[in-house]
């Protein structure tokens, strides 16, 4: 009761609803709805609620979204910072711990916000399974 009640009033209250940009709550890794919670409850697991406006998101999935995008630009950027660090000719050994310190911390650090930005959007457009509309499927017919 108390729950349907604020999702009531978080619908029609339009400071809390449509006001958050989808980025702006990405990029701080917040709720999708109030932008004020946070999103994640570990370092990449979404949180079921969101602990400000009881958001469900338990059903949230990025899927794979996010992942694609970071290996994108971290390997671009691994790459033109290995080229950069190997102009100051380092040991071997030394190019390779920063760069794998680089690519760990990169990796996660940009899986959180990309993961966090594709959530927000999809809360933002409402995004959702496909259903086919009415009954008369046209598959098969010719
Ligand atoms: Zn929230």
């Amino acid at each position: 009761m108390i729950d349907a009640q604020r999702d009531e009033n978080l619908e029609t209250d339009p400071e809390q609803l449509g006001s958050v940009s989808p980025y702006k709550a990405g990029l701080k890794c917040k709720c999708p709805r109030c932008g004020k919670g946070d999103l994640y409850g570990g370092l990449l697991d979404v949180q079921d609620r969101c602990e400000v406006c009881d958001l469900d998101m338990s059903a949230v999935d990025a899927g794979d979204g996010a992942q694609i995008f970071v290996i994108m630009a971290l390997g671009a950027l691994t790459t033109l910072l290995g080229l950069f660090l190997y102009s100051f000719n380092l040991p071997k050994w030394a190019l390779m711990l920063a760069l794998i310190v680089f690519i760990s911390a990169g990796s996660v650090w940009m899986l959180r916000i990309f993961k966090a930005i594709l959530i927000a959007l999809a809360f933002y457009h409402e995004a959702g399974q496909g259903q086919l509309v009415g009954g008369n499927d046209k598959r098969g017919q010719q």
